[in-house]
Protein backbone atom coordinates (compact mmCIF):
# COMPACT_ATOMS: atom_id res chain seq x y z
CA UNK A 1 0.00 0.00 0.00
CA UNK A 2 1.34 3.40 -0.75
CA UNK A 3 2.17 6.24 2.11
CA UNK A 4 -1.00 8.46 2.41
CA UNK A 5 -0.35 12.34 1.89
CA UNK A 6 -2.76 14.67 2.79
CA UNK A 7 -3.86 17.67 0.49
CA UNK A 8 -6.07 20.44 2.03
CA UNK A 9 -8.91 18.48 3.60
CA UNK A 10 -8.53 15.36 1.61
CA UNK A 11 -6.09 12.67 1.51
CA UNK A 12 -3.92 10.39 -1.60
CA UNK A 13 -2.57 7.50 -1.20
CA UNK A 14 -3.00 4.92 1.08
CA UNK A 15 -6.57 3.28 2.13
CA UNK A 16 -8.02 6.79 0.83
CA UNK A 17 -10.47 6.62 -2.23
CA UNK A 18 -8.84 7.21 -5.16
CA UNK A 19 -9.43 11.21 -6.40
CA UNK A 20 -10.19 12.57 -9.92
CA UNK A 21 -8.09 15.81 -10.79
CA UNK A 22 -8.01 18.26 -13.43
CA UNK A 23 -6.76 21.12 -14.55
CA UNK A 24 -7.75 24.71 -15.28
CA UNK A 25 -7.42 26.30 -18.49
CA UNK A 26 -8.37 29.91 -17.58
CA UNK A 27 -6.00 32.69 -16.88
CA UNK A 28 -5.50 31.95 -13.18
CA UNK A 29 -4.88 35.68 -12.67
CA UNK A 30 -8.56 36.44 -13.84
CA UNK A 31 -10.10 35.19 -10.66
CA UNK A 32 -13.77 34.95 -11.73
CA UNK A 33 -12.92 32.85 -14.48
CA UNK A 34 -11.11 30.76 -12.76
CA UNK A 35 -13.28 30.11 -9.81
CA UNK A 36 -16.19 30.15 -12.19
CA UNK A 37 -14.50 27.42 -13.84
CA UNK A 38 -13.46 25.20 -10.43
CA UNK A 39 -17.05 25.50 -9.45
CA UNK A 40 -18.23 23.75 -12.92
CA UNK A 41 -15.52 21.04 -12.33
CA UNK A 42 -16.64 20.67 -8.36
CA UNK A 43 -20.36 20.27 -9.89
CA UNK A 44 -18.68 17.60 -12.39
CA UNK A 45 -17.57 15.36 -8.98
CA UNK A 46 -13.70 16.86 -9.25
CA UNK A 47 -11.62 16.25 -5.97
CA UNK A 48 -8.49 18.35 -6.89
CA UNK A 49 -8.13 20.69 -9.20
CA UNK A 50 -4.88 22.27 -10.52
CA UNK A 51 -3.59 26.08 -11.50
CA UNK A 52 -1.25 26.90 -13.13
CA UNK A 53 0.86 29.58 -11.20
CA UNK A 54 3.47 31.58 -13.16
CA UNK A 55 3.80 35.23 -11.51
CA UNK A 56 3.58 36.56 -8.34
CA UNK A 57 0.04 38.35 -9.38
CA UNK A 58 -0.63 34.76 -10.01
CA UNK A 59 0.08 33.37 -6.88
CA UNK A 60 -1.80 36.36 -4.85
CA UNK A 61 -5.32 35.31 -7.04
CA UNK A 62 -4.76 32.02 -5.38
CA UNK A 63 -6.32 33.82 -2.17
CA UNK A 64 -8.90 35.10 -3.67
CA UNK A 65 -9.72 31.55 -5.68
CA UNK A 66 -9.68 29.83 -2.38
CA UNK A 67 -11.82 31.94 -0.71
CA UNK A 68 -15.16 30.97 -3.15
CA UNK A 69 -14.01 27.50 -3.72
CA UNK A 70 -13.91 24.13 -2.31
CA UNK A 71 -12.02 21.60 -3.39
CA UNK A 72 -7.76 21.40 -2.82
CA UNK A 73 -6.26 23.52 -5.27
CA UNK A 74 -2.64 22.40 -6.29
CA UNK A 75 -0.34 25.20 -7.35
CA UNK A 76 1.85 24.28 -10.96
CA UNK A 77 5.24 25.74 -10.40
CA UNK A 78 7.68 25.51 -13.41
CA UNK A 79 10.97 26.22 -11.77
CA UNK A 80 10.58 29.70 -8.95
CA UNK A 81 10.86 28.19 -5.52
CA UNK A 82 9.78 31.90 -4.60
CA UNK A 83 6.31 31.35 -6.39
CA UNK A 84 5.85 28.15 -4.75
CA UNK A 85 6.05 29.83 -1.32
CA UNK A 86 3.99 32.85 -2.43
CA UNK A 87 1.37 30.18 -3.91
CA UNK A 88 1.23 28.29 -0.33
CA UNK A 89 0.86 31.74 1.57
CA UNK A 90 -1.75 32.55 -0.61
CA UNK A 91 -3.54 29.41 0.52
CA UNK A 92 -2.54 25.91 -2.47
CA UNK A 93 -3.09 22.92 -1.08
CA UNK A 94 -0.30 21.36 -2.95
CA UNK A 95 2.51 22.06 -5.33
CA UNK A 96 3.39 20.65 -8.59
CA UNK A 97 7.43 21.39 -9.14
CA UNK A 98 10.31 19.58 -9.73
CA UNK A 99 13.16 20.17 -7.19
CA UNK A 100 15.66 19.02 -9.88
CA UNK A 101 14.27 22.68 -11.84
CA UNK A 102 14.43 24.60 -8.83
CA UNK A 103 18.44 25.00 -8.64
CA UNK A 104 20.66 24.43 -5.68
CA UNK A 105 20.27 22.82 -2.49
CA UNK A 106 19.79 25.28 -0.71
CA UNK A 107 16.85 26.35 -2.20
CA UNK A 108 15.52 22.74 -2.40
CA UNK A 109 16.06 22.67 1.34
CA UNK A 110 14.44 25.83 2.06
CA UNK A 111 11.11 25.41 0.22
CA UNK A 112 11.00 21.72 1.99
CA UNK A 113 11.39 22.82 5.40
CA UNK A 114 8.86 25.67 4.38
CA UNK A 115 6.11 23.36 3.03
CA UNK A 116 6.70 21.01 5.88
CA UNK A 117 5.83 23.56 8.05
CA UNK A 118 3.34 24.40 6.73
CA UNK A 119 1.62 20.35 5.96
CA UNK A 120 1.46 21.16 2.44
CA UNK A 121 3.01 18.39 -0.28
CA UNK A 122 4.39 18.03 -3.53
CA UNK A 123 4.14 16.71 -7.02
CA UNK A 124 6.89 15.44 -8.77
CA UNK A 125 5.94 15.10 -12.38
CA UNK A 126 8.00 13.80 -14.79
CA UNK A 127 7.39 13.83 -18.21
CA UNK A 128 8.74 11.55 -21.45
CA UNK A 129 8.82 15.29 -23.58
CA UNK A 130 11.36 16.61 -20.90
CA UNK A 131 13.41 14.26 -19.60
CA UNK A 132 17.40 14.63 -18.21
CA UNK A 133 19.54 14.57 -21.29
CA UNK A 134 21.81 11.92 -19.72
CA UNK A 135 18.85 9.69 -19.84
CA UNK A 136 17.89 9.97 -23.28
CA UNK A 137 19.48 6.90 -24.59
CA UNK A 138 17.54 4.73 -21.99
CA UNK A 139 14.20 2.93 -22.44
CA UNK A 140 11.98 6.16 -21.87
CA UNK A 141 10.06 4.12 -19.42
CA UNK A 142 13.46 3.17 -17.68
CA UNK A 143 14.18 7.16 -17.92
CA UNK A 144 11.05 8.39 -16.29
CA UNK A 145 11.61 6.06 -13.50
CA UNK A 146 15.33 7.09 -12.71
CA UNK A 147 14.36 10.98 -13.34
CA UNK A 148 11.87 10.36 -10.91
CA UNK A 149 13.94 8.77 -8.28
CA UNK A 150 16.54 11.52 -8.78
CA UNK A 151 13.79 14.30 -7.94
CA UNK A 152 12.36 11.89 -4.48
CA UNK A 153 16.42 12.00 -3.59
CA UNK A 154 16.31 15.55 -3.20
CA UNK A 155 13.43 15.97 -0.87
CA UNK A 156 14.60 13.06 0.75
CA UNK A 157 17.59 14.33 1.47
CA UNK A 158 15.70 17.84 3.19
CA UNK A 159 13.98 15.42 5.24
CA UNK A 160 10.52 16.23 2.80
CA UNK A 161 8.23 12.69 2.31
CA UNK A 162 5.03 14.33 1.45
CA UNK A 163 5.87 13.11 -2.01
CA UNK A 164 3.00 12.34 -5.02
CA UNK A 165 4.64 11.15 -8.25
CA UNK A 166 3.58 10.93 -11.99
CA UNK A 167 5.60 9.47 -14.69
CA UNK A 168 3.55 10.33 -18.08
CA UNK A 169 4.68 10.04 -21.56
CA UNK A 170 1.89 10.29 -24.30
CA UNK A 171 2.89 6.82 -25.45
CA UNK A 172 0.10 4.69 -23.63
CA UNK A 173 2.70 1.66 -23.12
CA UNK A 174 5.92 3.71 -22.10
CA UNK A 175 3.12 5.38 -19.37
CA UNK A 176 1.98 2.06 -18.52
CA UNK A 177 5.36 0.49 -17.81
CA UNK A 178 7.16 3.31 -15.77
CA UNK A 179 4.51 3.70 -13.22
CA UNK A 180 4.69 -0.24 -12.67
CA UNK A 181 8.46 0.01 -12.75
CA UNK A 182 7.86 3.09 -9.89
CA UNK A 183 5.20 1.10 -8.15
CA UNK A 184 7.71 -2.08 -7.57
CA UNK A 185 10.15 0.71 -5.84
CA UNK A 186 8.59 3.35 -4.07
CA UNK A 187 5.54 3.71 -1.91
CA UNK A 188 4.69 7.29 -2.77
CA UNK A 189 1.57 7.10 -4.19
CA UNK A 190 1.39 7.58 -7.81
CA UNK A 191 -1.11 10.09 -9.81
CA UNK A 192 -1.49 8.17 -13.23
CA UNK A 193 -2.51 9.39 -16.63
CA UNK A 194 -1.19 9.56 -20.49
CA UNK A 195 -0.65 13.47 -20.97
CA UNK A 196 -0.85 14.67 -24.36
CA UNK A 197 -3.41 12.36 -24.79
CA UNK A 198 -5.29 14.59 -28.05
CA UNK A 199 -8.70 15.75 -28.79
CA UNK A 200 -11.58 14.08 -27.07
CA UNK A 201 -12.53 11.08 -28.46
CA UNK A 202 -8.87 9.33 -29.08
CA UNK A 203 -7.92 11.64 -25.33
CA UNK A 204 -10.31 9.02 -23.76
CA UNK A 205 -8.82 6.34 -25.53
CA UNK A 206 -5.14 6.53 -24.63
CA UNK A 207 -6.25 7.43 -21.01
CA UNK A 208 -8.34 5.01 -20.56
CA UNK A 209 -6.04 2.22 -21.98
CA UNK A 210 -3.10 3.54 -19.92
CA UNK A 211 -5.24 3.92 -17.00
CA UNK A 212 -7.53 0.81 -16.81
CA UNK A 213 -5.25 -1.40 -16.62
CA UNK A 214 -2.78 -0.13 -13.70
CA UNK A 215 -5.63 0.46 -11.96
CA UNK A 216 -7.37 -3.11 -12.06
CA UNK A 217 -3.72 -3.85 -10.80
CA UNK A 218 -3.94 -1.80 -7.88
CA UNK A 219 -1.67 0.76 -8.43
CA UNK A 220 -2.26 4.48 -9.01
CA UNK A 221 -3.80 6.63 -6.42
CA UNK A 222 -4.86 10.03 -8.30
CA UNK A 223 -6.09 9.90 -11.84
CA UNK A 224 -6.31 12.60 -14.26
CA UNK A 225 -7.88 12.18 -17.72
CA UNK A 226 -5.87 14.67 -20.10
CA UNK A 227 -7.84 15.37 -22.81
CA UNK A 228 -7.67 18.60 -25.48
CA UNK A 229 -11.34 19.47 -24.26
CA UNK A 230 -13.13 21.33 -21.40
CA UNK A 231 -12.23 20.42 -18.35
CA UNK A 232 -14.95 18.95 -17.00
CA UNK A 233 -15.15 16.28 -19.61
CA UNK A 234 -12.01 15.09 -18.03
CA UNK A 235 -13.73 14.69 -14.73
CA UNK A 236 -16.65 13.18 -16.01
CA UNK A 237 -15.03 9.94 -17.93
CA UNK A 238 -11.96 10.10 -14.56
CA UNK A 239 -15.49 9.21 -12.73
CA UNK A 240 -17.08 7.25 -15.13
CA UNK A 241 -13.86 4.86 -15.01
CA UNK A 242 -13.67 4.80 -11.51
CA UNK A 243 -17.34 3.37 -11.65
CA UNK A 244 -16.59 1.45 -14.54
CA UNK A 245 -13.80 -0.46 -12.71
CA UNK A 246 -15.58 -0.47 -9.21
CA UNK A 247 -13.79 2.39 -7.65
CA UNK A 248 -16.46 4.52 -6.75
CA UNK A 249 -20.36 4.31 -6.14
CA UNK A 250 -21.73 7.28 -8.33
CA UNK A 251 -24.61 6.45 -10.01
CA UNK A 252 -24.65 5.21 -13.71
CA UNK A 253 -27.38 4.96 -16.30
CA UNK A 254 -27.12 1.53 -18.56
CA UNK A 255 -29.00 1.56 -22.05
CA UNK A 256 -29.33 -0.52 -25.20
CA UNK A 257 -27.36 -0.40 -28.01
CA UNK A 258 -30.54 -0.03 -30.29
CA UNK A 259 -31.04 -1.59 -33.24
CA UNK A 260 -34.25 -2.27 -35.22
CA UNK A 261 -37.05 -3.06 -32.13
CA UNK A 262 -35.96 0.21 -30.93
CA UNK A 263 -39.04 1.95 -29.76
CA UNK A 264 -38.42 4.87 -28.19
CA UNK A 265 -35.12 7.67 -28.60
CA UNK A 266 -33.06 5.84 -26.17
CA UNK A 267 -30.33 7.71 -26.62
CA UNK A 268 -31.92 11.10 -25.56
CA UNK A 269 -33.82 9.73 -22.52
CA UNK A 270 -30.49 7.94 -21.41
CA UNK A 271 -28.68 11.02 -21.84
CA UNK A 272 -31.30 13.36 -19.79
CA UNK A 273 -31.22 11.00 -17.12
CA UNK A 274 -27.57 10.83 -16.64
CA UNK A 275 -27.59 15.03 -16.41
CA UNK A 276 -30.45 14.08 -13.46
CA UNK A 277 -28.12 11.50 -11.92
CA UNK A 278 -25.13 13.84 -11.45
CA UNK A 279 -23.80 14.26 -8.16
CA UNK A 280 -26.27 10.56 -6.76
CA UNK A 281 -25.02 8.03 -5.50
CA UNK A 282 -25.51 4.46 -5.72
CA UNK A 283 -28.26 3.89 -8.30
CA UNK A 284 -28.52 2.36 -11.28
CA UNK A 285 -31.38 3.06 -14.25
CA UNK A 286 -32.06 1.34 -17.12
CA UNK A 287 -32.91 3.07 -20.47
CA UNK A 288 -34.03 -0.06 -22.71
CA UNK A 289 -35.04 0.40 -26.16
CA UNK A 290 -38.13 -2.55 -26.64
CA UNK A 291 -39.73 -4.90 -24.17
CA UNK A 292 -38.72 -7.58 -26.26
CA UNK A 293 -35.06 -7.74 -24.50
CA UNK A 294 -35.10 -4.80 -21.93
CA UNK A 295 -35.97 -5.58 -19.09
CA UNK A 296 -34.64 -9.11 -19.27
CA UNK A 297 -31.31 -7.69 -19.44
CA UNK A 298 -31.78 -4.89 -17.12
CA UNK A 299 -32.74 -6.96 -14.26
CA UNK A 300 -30.05 -5.23 -11.62
CA UNK A 301 -31.25 -2.05 -12.34
CA UNK A 302 -33.30 -0.58 -9.73
CA UNK A 303 -35.57 1.12 -12.15
CA UNK A 304 -36.10 1.85 -16.09
CA UNK A 305 -38.15 2.28 -19.32
CA UNK A 306 -38.53 -0.59 -22.00
CA UNK A 307 -39.70 1.15 -24.76
CA UNK A 308 -42.95 0.07 -26.64
CA UNK A 309 -44.80 1.44 -29.89
CA UNK A 310 -47.12 4.44 -28.07
CA UNK A 311 -46.47 3.41 -24.67
CA UNK A 312 -43.52 2.16 -22.45
CA UNK A 313 -43.22 -0.46 -19.46
CA UNK A 314 -41.54 1.04 -16.24
CA UNK A 315 -40.00 -1.53 -14.40
CA UNK A 316 -39.12 -0.76 -11.02
CA UNK A 317 -36.84 -4.38 -9.13
CA UNK A 318 -37.27 -6.27 -12.18
CA UNK A 319 -41.26 -5.76 -11.80
CA UNK A 320 -43.07 -3.55 -14.40
CA UNK A 321 -45.24 -1.33 -12.45
CA UNK A 322 -46.87 0.39 -15.24
CA UNK A 323 -47.17 1.99 -19.12
CA UNK A 324 -46.45 5.06 -19.38
CA UNK A 325 -46.85 7.18 -22.92
CA UNK A 326 -44.03 7.58 -24.64
CA UNK A 327 -43.96 11.70 -24.46
CA UNK A 328 -44.14 11.12 -20.66
CA UNK A 329 -41.06 8.72 -20.50
CA UNK A 330 -38.38 11.51 -19.15
CA UNK A 331 -40.58 12.72 -16.77
CA UNK A 332 -41.51 9.57 -15.63
CA UNK A 333 -37.56 9.00 -15.04
CA UNK A 334 -37.25 12.38 -13.66
CA UNK A 335 -39.94 11.69 -10.85
CA UNK A 336 -38.43 8.04 -9.92
CA UNK A 337 -34.60 9.56 -9.51
CA UNK A 338 -36.16 11.99 -7.28
CA UNK A 339 -38.46 8.79 -5.13
CA UNK A 340 -34.90 6.90 -5.50
CA UNK A 341 -31.95 9.34 -4.44
CA UNK A 342 -30.58 9.23 -1.44
CA UNK A 343 -31.73 5.10 -1.20
CA UNK A 344 -27.96 3.97 -1.82
CA UNK A 345 -26.24 7.08 -0.31
CA UNK A 346 -24.09 6.58 2.41
CA UNK A 347 -24.83 9.22 4.78
S1 LIG B 1 -33.10 -3.86 -25.77
FE1 LIG B 1 -34.45 -4.17 -27.52
S2 LIG B 1 -34.15 -2.31 -28.74
FE2 LIG B 1 -32.42 -2.40 -27.34
S3 LIG B 1 -30.83 -3.45 -28.51
FE3 LIG B 1 -31.89 -5.01 -27.27
S4 LIG B 1 -33.46 -5.82 -28.68
FE4 LIG B 1 -32.76 -3.87 -29.57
Amino acid sequence: MTRKIKVGNIFIGGDAPITVQSMCNTDTADVDATVGQIIALENAGCDIVRVAVNGKETAKALSEIKKRTHIPVVADIQYDYKLAVAAVENGADKVRINPGNIGDRGKVKYLADFLKERGVPVRIGVNAGSIEKDLKQKPVAEALTISAERHIAMLENAGFYEIVVSLKSSDVRTSVAAARAFSAKFDYPLHIGVTEAGTYQRGLIKNVAGIAPLLLDGIGDTIRISLTADPVEEVRAGRMLLKSLGLNDDSEVVSCPTCARTAIPVSKIAEEAEKLLAGTKGLKVAVMGCVVNGIGESENADFGVAGGIGKSAVFENGKITKTVENNEISNEIKSLIEKYKGKNEKV
